[in-house]
């Protein structure tokens, strides 16, 4: 059995491709299904901008998820409101040394990606940008339309996944934690878990860290493990009409994102917090994000705000993806520092790490330069 610890989007994605392949899969999660980063994701598909392997990765991984997306929801019958549709990018006087800078770096993508992935983008006006979006500030000094950009309900989707992996046979057990590993020579043998005070101990011939901030507590850990640190992340929602929204679109500007649902709400994401390593929310944070939405939108301050949610991005070092292996115990597999684009390369992540795991490394070519062998 492979014992897969943390069923947010990456142990959930993981198990599913694994399942996929004939195995036999247990998910370890101390909370419930997706209840960890998972939880706070606006969940949007949009790689940064710019050339290099993780650009690629994070395109490619685009070029999957209507596939994963619609494979999800045709097995689990379960909602996850995926959607395709189009960005604006705006930008205010302050913020164009910013908005100037990424422009950059997304012709050097357009440029290295034409062909390939759909890196299409459209200069508009701030006059064009009203057009399309009447309810944006006056203050607009410059915009961008990307044509195709997706995004999905990050909570649903970890929902049906969840739902999908178990009528496929794979387990779940949830509210169970994970307190050490366990292994024998120098191989894995089992893991210890705790559910309801009790401790049970669970053989498996694989244990793969899927477990974000929380594997820093895991015990018996060998050193090669990389630590993480935590960037806390906060987001708050407002309610729109459901069947009047005053935007369909994403619209985004240097300092965050609105991000529409199909129920009416508008997500506005996010903080970058380093102090601790808590999901809790300080007024400061609801502050910012208020600020930064109702620039961009000035009728959002007439709308109530119906949620304000905090969770932790597990990042490490320079915050690249870090995947392999342990040299030191064999058959303990990480996959850590999603930071803050889990949900991004969960479809190239899910599906070529469930190859590396099983020593296809031939089928892992976008992870591969992040992967530790
Ligand atoms: C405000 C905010 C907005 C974001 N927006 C986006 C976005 O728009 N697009 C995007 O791609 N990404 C976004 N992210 C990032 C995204 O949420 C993360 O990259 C992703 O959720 C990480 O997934 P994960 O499965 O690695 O971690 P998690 O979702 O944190 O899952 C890890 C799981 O492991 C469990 N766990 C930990 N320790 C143990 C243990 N000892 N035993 C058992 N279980 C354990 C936890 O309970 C948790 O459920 C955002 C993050 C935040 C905070």
């Amino acid at each position: 059995m492979i014992i897969i610890i943390g069923a947010g989007i990456a142990g959930l994605s993981l198990a599913w491709h694994l399942i996929k392949e004939g195995k036999e899969v247990c998910l370890i999660e101390q909370d419930e299904i997706g209840k960890g980063a998972s939880w706070a994701a606006t969940a949007y598909l949009e790689p940064r901008p710019g050339v290099g392997k993780m650009r690629q990765l994070e395109w490619q991984s685009v070029n999957l998820w209507p596939s994963f997306a619609d494979e999800i929801s045709q097995t689990s019958q379960m909602p996850i409101d995926y959607r395709c549709g189009s960005q604006l990018k705006v930008a205010f006087e302050d913020t164009l040394t910013r908005f100037e800078k990424e422009q950059t770096l997304r012709e050097q993508g357009a440029e290295a990606f034409k062909g390939t992935y759909n890196v299409d983008y459209e200069v508009l006006s701030p006059e064009q940008a009203h057009e399309l979006e009447p309810h944006l500030s006056q203050n607009i000094v410059k915009a961008l339309l990307l044509p195709n950009i997706h995004w999905l309900d990050g909570r649903l989707f970890c929902a049906a996944l969840g739902h999908a992996v178990r009528s496929q046979g794979g387990i779940i057990k949830e509210n169970t934690k994970a307190i050490a590993i366990k292994q024998h020579g120098n191989k894995i043998q089992s893991l210890e878990i705790e559910q309801n005070s009790k401790s049970e101990v669970l053989s498996c011939e694989k244990i793969i860290l899927c477990s974000g901030f929380g594997t820093n507590s895991i015990k018996e850990l060998p050193q090669d493990i990389p630590k993480s640190r935590a960037i806390r992340g906060v987001a708050i929602t407002y309610q729109m009409d459901k069947d009047t929204p005053l935007t369909n679109r994403l619209i985004k500007h240097p300092l965050g994102i609105l991000c529409p649902r199909s129920d009416g709400r508008l997500i506005v994401g996010a903080t970058h917090e380093e102090d601790e390593a808590e999901p809790i929310v300080k007024d400061e944070a609801i502050e910012s994000l208020k600020f930064s939405a109702e620039r961009t939108m000035p009728v959002l301050k007439f709308l109530p705000i119906v949620e304000v949610v905090a969770g932790i991005r597990a990042s490490v070092g320079d915050g690249m993806l870090r995947l392999g292996h342990s040299r030191e115990v064999s058959g303990l597999y990480y996959a850590l520092s999603q930071g803050g684009a889990g949900f991004l390369r969960a479809a190239i992540f899910g599906q070529e790490f469930a190859q590396f795991v099983l020593g296809n490394d031939e089928k892992a070519n976008h992870i591969s330069p992040f992967c530790r062998r």
